[in-house]
């Protein structure tokens, strides 16, 4: 049985002023250590120790597997379904759907993230994410951590001058990041879009912001002058040849490729996708050639020294809160040791995100983002989907 501290805590969801001390069967600290039989020690939001040999303990969490919380360095995390025709919605477009409808589906999607075991998301991105990034900063709305380009820079026909333009306008806003899309959809070929003093101009302002850039690319060519631009992360990067692998790597940027979830997720809710115009007949056939692809591609990047791999799921309407699913196919699936697949996820997306110093691996002065799964996930890499453990800068969430 849990002591009284945790049915506090269970009760209140708040931060405790006393230490926190929780104890698992495992800790895996996000940086590629396990520790057998070791309690955490949390205060104030942050985790103060990792004690090896402790007397007193809190939560005793039994046989599951103490972790940083997951961190998904890739999700839309407004999109949704919704409720005039269970079709495919971002919010933001002319589907009609009232502000307040929107706003609802959102927390929703970030009430499921933080269920599903994933303790920040990046979001690339909508208008919408602001408000609801605010409200769970507040403290008064449970979900991730949530980072948001807000509007991304899609419109090609942009000058280099209009297009740094749209970085200053983006920063103004409030973005934490900025995303562009440099290649067209995997469902369309995959070509480059932009040229390269575009991204230049893109990646050049950012920097000079401040900010990081998250560029969507699939082809090799669109990847190479994105990369050679100095961006931040190639999102997706499905067609790489190994050349280009081998560019990423050299300047040191993050590939976030995508080989499971956000394609089964895809197939799983066609009905609701298709709508004659992103969504096609012909755009999910290209899907269904691309899926080996990326599967190649991903495979091809665990084999390149140096590159360095993101965990991104492009989570979206019907697969919010399903993130670990992509992971689980990491290692099933493209083959990738379960340590590994699982400091991508903790770890290195925090460095992605610029975040590494405060999140991501269990280390005295992070933030307590701690969650427990049922088993071993070194083991059985399907514990990932039992998550009966959240907690978010120590305030608890889920508990078993
Ligand atoms: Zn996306």
């Amino acid at each position: 049985m849990y002591g009284a501290a945790f049915l506090f805590v269970a009760l209140t969801g708040s931060a405790l002023a006393d230490p926190l001390a929780i104890r698992a069967a495992r800790v895996l600290d996000g940086r590629g250590h396990v520790l057998a039989n070791a309690t955490v020690v949390v205060d104030d939001g942050k985790i103060v120790r990792i004690d090896p040999h402790a007397k007193h303990v809190d939560i005793d969490l039994g046989d599951r597997t103490l972790m940083p919380g997951g961190i998904d360095t890739h999700v839309h995390i407004g999109w949704h379904f919704d409720a005039k025709d269970g079709r495919s919605d971002a919010g933001e477009d002319d589907r009609g759907e009232k502000g307040e409808e929107a706003a609802l589906y959102a927390a929703e999607n970030a009430y499921k993230t933080l269920m599903g075991g994933i303790t920040t998301v990046q979001s690339l991105g909508a208008p919408i994410d602001k408000p609801l990034r605010d409200a769970i900063g507040r403290g008064v709305l449970p979900g991730p951590r949530i980072l948001t380009a807000l509007e991304p820079i899609s419109d090609d026909k942009l000058t280099p001058e209009q297009m740094r333009a749209a970085v200053r306008k983006a920063a103004d806003d409030g973005a934490d990041v900025i995303k562009v899309f440099a290649s067209q959809s995997i469902r369309t070929g995959g070509g480059p879009t932009l040229s390269q003093e575009q991204l230049d101009a893109i990646c050049g302002e950012a920097k000079s912001r401040g900010l990081r850039v998250a560029v969507h690319a699939h082809g090799s060519e669109s990847i190479r002058r994105a990369v050679n631009a100095g961006c931040t992360s190639i999102e997706h990067g499905a067609l790489a040849d190994q050349a280009t692998l081998d560019l990423i790597a050299a300047k040191g940027v993050w590939l976030d490729p995508q080989i499971d979830l956000i394609f089964r997720n895809y197939f799983e809710n066609k009905e609701h996708f298709l709508d004659g115009k992103s969504y096609t007949a012909a755009g999910f056939k290209a899907m269904e050639e691309a899926l080996p692809k990326a599967m190649k591609t991903f495979q091809a990047a665990l084999k390149t020294p140096k590159l360095k791999i993101a965990f991104g799921t492009d989570a979206l309407a019907g697969s919010h809160g399903r993130n670990f699913q992509e992971l689980e196919s990491r290692v099933r699936k493209g083959g990738q040791p379960a340590m590994d697949a699982i400091v991508t996820a903790t770890s290195a997306a925090a460095e992605c995100l610029g975040l590494g110093d405060r999140i991501g691996s269990i280390a005295p002065g992070y933030e307590a983002d701690l969650i427990a799964v049922d088993g071993d996930p070194l083991r059985d890499i399907g514990a990932l989907e039992h998550v009966s453990f959240v907690m978010k800068g120590g305030r608890i969430a889920k508990r078993p």
